[in-house]
């Protein structure tokens, strides 16, 4: 794509620089996952502190900021195109996130950009805006609510614990980029919690690379919260956020043994009953390839104990299809492993190449139509399991948090739907339902993703 050149784009005298006083638009874009959005969300919380204004359009704005994302081919390509964008459409741009751990990626092909900065480095990302746009003179600080500023609806925030991974899983670079696990202190994620839940948050959805590495680093050290220690471990961590009477939902659970710990948590009704935790494959043999934890058999009788304990427990997983030397049979494994675990909610991907990943030097590709027949294959198998569990809860009453009101059906969630990645419920009422309410749906209907149905008890 040919980009033109920021000198010759038409752009109005910026006048705002001169003015001490002026309120300085800074326009954000935030590309990539959870994980990006909640340094997205650090960022605009500094820009706003210090009286920076957001704006939703590059023209016109005294700086465009591009938060990256640097995981597949696919998403740097999408930042890239971004950052293309906002120099033809602005010319004045700082590019932050994961794409900013390989620098000269950007550079090559912009060499304009004022400057990049990695992941979470947020002090950079703020001396760069400094410099290319500084700080009006009368910061705006009173217009930041204690919580910060949120990218994600008020009632549902995501809680960052960690950064950063210990694993080194052979399809990933992200330990290269964003480095080894670096844990936050106990305390310190429970008191940004409950600021989130003072502020009407409803829903905290934990995220970090590898949340049941949680403390790892820390050496489980312990921190004062609510006039107690509590223990920077995974356990203890879930135990103390289900105090705080909101829903907690568990994001990048890695499957070690410990994890079963959380389970009767679940049960008890402490947190959420719903385990995200990619297995990436059912064969032992390309699970070892991957690097990653390969008894599948016991995996399926821990699967069976935590239902076992926890009826209701939801299962959500990621798989990747065609990773290089996955044969017939070893694809044949992951059906039946498919079929045995019985999984409520799964995202497939095919598997592609991630430069600087070790997977690479593997060799021994999979086509990519081979690729794309087995993905077709597992979705379809996919599909009708999690059609059948779905299906199961018809007639079933659920708690359903409301994330969307209009007209005479409101759409929602339950326990078992995660925002963005999961399904819906869709429920009619007969009164109207706000926004963030978590109301009881009678489930009369169910199709291949969603659920349908009429709320009750009032
Ligand atoms: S656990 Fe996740 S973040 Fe860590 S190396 Fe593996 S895939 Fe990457």
């Amino acid at each position: 794509m040919q980009t033109p050149d920021p000198a010759t784009t038409d752009r109005a005298p910026d006048t705002r620089a001169t003015d001490p006083q002026a309120v300085r638009k800074v326009s954000f874009v935030s590309l990539g996952c959870p994980k990006a959005l909640v340094d997205s969300e650090r960022i605009v919380t500094r820009l706003r502190a210090e009286g920076y204004e957001l704006t939703r359009t590059h023209a016109g704005a005294d700086l465009v900021l591009v938060n990256t994302c640097g995981f597949l081919d696919s998403a740097k390509a999408e930042s890239l195109a971004a950052i293309g964008d906002a120099l033809a459409q602005n010319g004045k741009v700082v590019v932050t996130g994961c794409m900013g751990a390989e620098p000269e990626a950007i550079t090559e092909k912009f060499p304009n950009v004022l400057a990049i900065t990695g992941p979470q480095q947020y002090e950079s990302v703020m001396e760069a805006v400094h410099r290319a746009v500084p700080p009006a003179h009368a910061p705006f600080i009173d217009l930041v609510p204690p919580q910060g500023v949120k990218l994600t609806p008020r009632h549902y925030a995501y809680l960052k614990i960690s950064e950063g991974c210990n694993n080194r899983c052979s399809f990933c670079i992200i330990p290269k980029l964003r480095g080894d696990l670096v844990s936050r202190p106990a305390a310190d994620v429970l008191r940004e919690a409950e600021k989130l839940v003072a502020a009407g948050v409803k829903e905290l959805l934990v995220i970090s690379q590898d949340t049941s590495a949680y403390g790892v680093d820390l050496k489980y050290a312990t921190s004062v919260w609510r006039d107690r220690e509590v223990r920077a471990k995974f356990l203890d961590l879930s135990a103390a956020l289900g105090e705080l009477g909101v829903w907690v939902r568990l994001h990048y659970v890695y499957p070690y043994p410990h994890v079963d710990e959380v389970v009767p948590l679940m049960a008890e009704g402490r947190v959420l009953p719903y385990l995200d935790i990619p297995f990436q494959h059912g064969a032992t043999s390309v699970l070892q390839r991957m690097r990653r934890p390969g008894a599948q058999e016991k995996t399926l009788q821990r699967i069976a104990r935590w239902r076992e304990i926890c009826p209701d427990i939801t299962l959500r997983s990621t798989f990747i299809v065609g990773f290089p030397g996955e044969t017939e049979q070893e694809f044949d494994e992951l059906l039946d492993w498919l079929d045995e675990a019985s999984l409520d909610r799964v995202g497939c991907f095919k598997y592609e190449p991630v430069r600087g990943a070790p997977a690479n030097d593997l060799g021994d590709a999979v086509p990519d139509e081979v690729k794309a027949e087995r993905w077709h294959r597992f979705m379809q198998r996919q599909q009708a399991i999690s059609a059948r569990r779905l299906k199961r809860k018809v007639g079933s009453r659920q708690q359903v948090i409301i994330d969307e009101v209009g007209g005479t059906i409101a759409k929602g969630r339950s326990k078992a739907d995660a925002p963005e990645i999961d399904g819906a419920v869709y429920v009619a009422s007969r009164r109207p339902l706000r926004i963030g309410e978590i109301a009881t749906v009678k489930i009369e209907r169910a199709d291949a993703y969603d659920l349908h149905g009429t709320a009750v008890g009032f």
